[in-house]
């Protein structure tokens, strides 16, 4: 077993790859439980023999001896000929039986669509792990169970329990976790004669999850964009790595991360019995990796179709231009909220454009070419060729109001044609004004109405507000590809540790109490080269002032104790004190305060610490995932850091570079780099300091529950920052 075990491993990742293979080329295909009487798997059957598989298809079942025109046979070791593919839709109570058979029989790939496993309570749980015992022992891929089938458009394998009215293979495939949007997604796309590639629902994944199949579609060459709906993520590394697999292929992933809110997260347990990890974690893994996040059908429909372009711009820079003086003054109002800039025209095209433009029109981006464009060919054609040629603009955007149909023979067709072809490195785009209109039939005119334009893979985009979003999908994600850096894989900070490893679970173990004082927290600070404040621990009022003349006035003094979290709250800290007399004053105030407060509370003393130059005050912590491990976010405001929620995220590794482009987002971020003549701070210090925390939070993600250093000050002089405060809870233990 333990062997099995070890060369499964070490075949690892190809291994799955090729296996899956077996499942979306299969030489031949039985369904078992198909009948007479109809059901699911005759279901699956019919749209099998209807879209014209060209391998051999046979029924099990033991009371026919042929289905609807398919050779019925009582077993599958009954089968005189190899079968390739089991599709199993037959009560969970009998499947074990039918698992023997595949294997005597050398079927090569199987299918569960039946129910009755974990998402089950009782013996469901047995039963899947029996399953997933058997797929490992005998090394045959089984997808399922309780899923929906899967398809393979190239091989017209539709082995789904519903119909199509079209088929058209192409590059958009999909792994899901939900067997209704097999509909939902695939319908409206084959509407637009977009073309799918392999659609696959995972069931519960007892035995190939959603990672398993981010690997094999990253490698399989019909795929271009592999768009995904997860409720859960299973193997976090594995789901990391597979992600990490795609980018490196540059090959884009869409993905409906459900579980944003707690509602949603209740759904998707009730749904698939497994835990939905938390959504600021998961969020900011997929942004890290890539992968791009939507939270709708629609969108993830629109940015698919975007990421089908086999061009990816180089830069954000878009003009857009239209008949429509509505679509152009609707979008200069929209641009700021879509992420998408419309860079004013250059100069030399306007000038260009003065020469052909009717007098009344408006030169600007978006371009509106006028009513009157539409008959004038040469207004077209400069404008789009102005555009697409003057090097100012990476992505060109033809706004279109009729909703769905663009004739590519039409002027205005031949133009953009034209116009694409004189400007390689620029992606064109067709869009409409509304979406969703692409099924019905408008005009009799039109036979079928559909969405005709089509520039280097990416289809006619639908509707503004999904349209622009894809956009800017398509932009961000090769942005993404452009900067990415092979040195910070999510990947690699599993079990990374540091040299200062050993000596920070010393000192957190060290901590009698589940919270570190502020004392023993700034220790850990300290070993992994974090600024803090040079200070002692006084017991008495005289020691007090003794310590105080030891350091720089003015000084600061809190209370130490390990049952005190939030020292203000119970007039635990006084700042400002001018003298050693004062700080011995401080002493005999900060004890009687709390005392009253908290008479329950042991206090250790009172810290005498050297007081932070005002400055602007950072909020810099971390919660520790369980799938994703630290997240270290940081804000501005330090006590005010929740009211104004002006927070980043971050997952490590990560190094100053990135954590520049995380300030830079912050809202506050003017304020941080001198506005309105305050003086600049020390962004340099705090990107470093940024990613010397993050060293310390890989290392001590098993050890500590959460970490809060509220505040960082920043120097004002530009110079220098110092953490003066540190709060570290230790992981609760199981069991404790
Ligand atoms: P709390 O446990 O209430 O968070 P802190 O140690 O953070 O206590 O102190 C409260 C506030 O006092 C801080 O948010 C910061 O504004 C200020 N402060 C604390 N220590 C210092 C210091 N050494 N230098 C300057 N300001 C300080
Ligand atoms: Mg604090």
């Amino acid at each position: 077993m333990q062997i099995d075990g070890m060369l499964r491993q070490e075949s690892g990742q190809r291994g799955a790859t090729e296996r899956i293979g077996r499942l979306f080329r299969p030489e031949s295909v039985a369904i078992i439980g198909a009948s007479q009487k109809g059901g699911f798997a005759t279901d699956i059957l019919t749209n099998i023999k209807k879209w014209g598989f060209s391998g051999e298809v046979f029924a099990v079942n033991p009371r026919y001896d042929q289905i609807g025109g398919v050779p019925c046979f009582p077993s599958l070791s009954a089968i005189p000929h190899p079968v390739g593919l089991a599709i199993i839709a037959i009560p969970s109570k009998a499947i074990p039986a039918v698992l023997d058979d595949c294997a005597a029989a050398g079927v090569r790939a199987v299918q569960i669509i039946s129910s009755g496993f974990a998402e089950q309570a009782g013996e469901g749980a047995t039963k899947q792990r029996s399953l997933t015992e058997w797929a490992e022992r005998t090394g045959i891929p089984v997808v399922g169970p309780n899923c929906f089938g899967f398809m393979n458009a190239a091989n017209r394998l539709m082995a789904v329990p519903l119909d199509f009215h079209s088929m058209k293979a192409g590059g958009i495939s999909a792994i899901l976790q939900s067997g209704t949007l097999v509909f939902s997604l695939i319908v409206p796309l084959l509407a637009r004669q977009i073309g799918i590639g392999r659609v696959v629902t995972v069931g519960n994944e007892a035995c190939i999850d959603v990672a398993d199949f981010i690997d094999y579609f990253v490698e399989e060459e019909e795929t271009r964009v592999i768009t995904c709906y997860c409720e859960q993520i299973k193997r976090p590394l594995e789901f990391i790595k597979a992600c990490e697999h795609a980018a490196d292929k540059g090959k884009p992933i869409v993905m409906i991360k459900v579980g944003r809110s707690e509602s949603a997260r209740q759904a998707a347990l009730a749904h698939t019995g497994s835990l939905v990890g938390s959504d600021v974690a998961i969020d900011a893994a997929l942004k890290k990796l890539g992968v791009i996040r939507v939270d709708t059908v629609d969108d993830l429909i629109e940015t698919a179709a975007a990421l089908s372009s086999t061009k990816r711009p180089h830069g954000r820079r878009v003009a857009f231009a239209s008949f429509s003086g509505t679509a152009v003054s609707m979008l200069s109002d929209f641009a700021d909220s879509c992420g998408i800039e419309f860079p004013p025209l250059p100069a030399p095209v306007k000038a260009r454009l003065k020469e052909v433009f009717p007098e009344f029109g408006n030169l600007s981006n978006p371009l509106d070419l006028t009513a009157q464009g539409d008959y004038d060919t040469r207004i077209i054609d400069e404008s789009l060729s102005a555009l697409a040629t003057c090097g100012a603009y990476d992505v060109v955007v033809w706004g279109r109001s009729f909703p769905s149909y663009l004739d590519m023979r039409s002027a205005l067709g031949q133009a953009l044609a034209r116009a694409a072809a004189a400007a390689p490195e620029v992606v064109f785009s067709v869009m409409s004004l509304a979406g969703g209109h692409f099924y019905t039939a408008l005009d009799p005119k039109y036979p079928m109405v559909e969405p005709k334009a089509d520039f280097d893979g990416m289809p006619f985009l639908q509707g503004m507000a999904p349209g622009l979003k894809a956009l800017s999908a398509l932009i961000g994600y090769a942005e993404f590809l452009r900067n990415r850096k092979p040195s910070n894989r999510l990947s690699s900070q599993w079990g990374r540790r540091s040299a200062y490893y050993s000596e920070a679970v010393r000192i957190i173990r060290e901590a009698k109490g589940d919270v570190l004082t502020e004392r023993e927290g700034k220790r850990l600070l300290a070993l992994y080269g974090l600024p803090i404040t040079r200070e002692a621990l006084a017991t008495g009022a005289d020691e007090a002032a003794r310590i105080a003349q030891t350091l720089n006035f003015p000084v600061v003094m809190k209370v130490e104790s390990a049952e005190i979290v939030h020292k203000t709250d119970v007039g635990g800290v006084i700042l400002n004190i001018p003298s050693a007399e004062k700080a011995a004053e401080a002493f005999e105030q900060i004890m009687a305060s709390v005392r009253s407060h908290r008479p329950e509370a042991k206090i250790a003393g009172v810290v005498v610490q050297e007081m932070a130059k005002s400055g602007p005050e950072i909020m810099l912590g971390a919660t520790f995932d369980p799938q994703f491990g630290p997240v270290i976010a940081f804000g501005l405001g330090g006590i005010w850091v929740e009211a104004l929620k002006d927070v980043q995220v971050l997952l490590p590794p990560f190094d100053a570079a990135d954590v520049q482009s995380a300030i830079g987002r912050l809202r506050g971020a003017s304020v941080l780099r001198g506005a309105r003549g305050r003086a600049k701070t020390d962004l340099d210090g705090l990107a470093d300091c940024i990613v010397k925390f993050s060293t310390l939070c890989t290392d001590v993600a098993n050890e500590i529950g959460e970490i809060d250093i509220n505040p960082v000050i920043l120097s004002a002089n530009g110079a220098g920052l110092t953490a003066v405060d540190c709060l570290i809870v230790k992981k609760k233990r199981k069991g404790v």
